[in-house]
């Protein structure tokens, strides 16, 4: 039984929380939102003040905030300064790359371990406690964060050093949002050519069309009925967290020269999708705006 503080128990943190409270961790919960504190304690953690209060004698400091704005802000204002000797950090929130490696950086240099581990699964894969974690920084932290990354995830990726984890991540999203406007385009061209959209999903999924974005999570509906597309498009995994990752994907392509012409224009047609006020609707519902509606 590990001294663990949370901070951030949104959406994913929550869950994530909640699954560490069931393998009969203690947290120190801690979030600017009374309402996210106050589900956390009913779950079973203990009230922080701060920052710096939840994470003062914790064996492990675990983070899962919006943006890498936010967990500079968290780190350099309190998380460095509060974190007791040997602690291990592990920071589970989508981020830029360079935040990561930057934070990573100055971890190191207060003589503590550090992983950045975004996480793949959405909330669904957070409440069932089966996340993929990507996860970036020394082997010696890594090999620390895994028996507690294993309470909230089934498959634990070691992908580098610092900043690995981010760029496994949006490596993996650009994939994806670029597929899925591919198969959303296929799946609408085959409409006005009279093609019917279970047999061509019939033909592609076993033929050199197959991806994820068609044969998990089909934009159509009928395919796949777990699929998205059979409940309106309720998110799933919202447009707007698809942007984000995207946008991500863009920053860190600019700052290593990397030629990604797809990804720039997934982007574009992502914030076309989101800024026309669908930013809550599943990413795959791009697929109304690629038919013109
Ligand atoms: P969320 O907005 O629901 O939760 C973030 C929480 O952080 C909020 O409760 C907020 O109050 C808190 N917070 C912000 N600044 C803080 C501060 N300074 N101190 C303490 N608390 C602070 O977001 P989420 O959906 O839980 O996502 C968290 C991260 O996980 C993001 O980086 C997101 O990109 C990533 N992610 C989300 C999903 C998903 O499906 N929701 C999937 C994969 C990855």
């Amino acid at each position: 039984m590990a001294k663990i503080a949370f901070i951030g128990l949104g959406n994913m943190g929550g869950p994530m929380a909640a699954n560490l409270l069931k393998a009969q961790h203690q947290v120190a919960a801690f979030d600017l939102s009374a309402k996210a504190l106050e589900a956390a304690v009913a779950a079973g953690a203990s009230r922080a003040a701060d920052v710096a209060a939840a994470v003062k004698g914790a064996e492990v400091v675990i983070t899962m905030l919006p943006a890498g704005k936010h967990v500079r802000e968290v780190y350099e204002g309190a998380v460095l300064g509060a974190a007791a000797k040997g602690a291990l950090l592990i920071d589970c929130s989508t981020i830029d790359v360079e935040s990561a490696r930057h934070v990573a950086a100055a971890a190191a240099k207060a003589g503590l371990d550090m992983v950045d581990a975004p996480v793949s699964g959405g909330v669904g894969g957070a409440t069932a406690g089966t996340l993929t974690f990507m996860v970036g920084g020394p082997d010696a932290a890594f090999a620390r964060a895994k028996p507690i990354l294993e309470k909230m995830g089934r498959n634990i990726v070691h992908a580098g050093a610092s900043g690995n984890g981010q760029a496994a991540k949006i490596c993996n999203n650009m994939m994806l949002g670029i597929t899925m406007i591919g198969t959303c385009e296929a799946f609408m061209m085959a409409k006005r050519l009279g093609l019917d959209a279970q047999k061509l999903f019939d033909i592609a999924s076993t033929a050199s069309g197959q991806s994820w974005a068609l044969t998990s999570y089909c934009p159509v509906p009928g395919p796949v009925p777990t699929s998205p597309a059979n409940r309106d498009y309720a998110a799933g995994f919202t447009a707007a967290m698809m942007l984000k990752d995207l946008m991500l994907a863009q920053d860190a392509a600019r700052s290593v020269g990397a030629s990604t012409p797809m990804g720039a224009e997934a982007a574009q047609l992502f914030s076309l999708f989101v800024g026309s006020g669908s930013g809550s609707v599943d990413f795959s519902g791009i697929i109304r705006m690629i038919d013109g509606r």
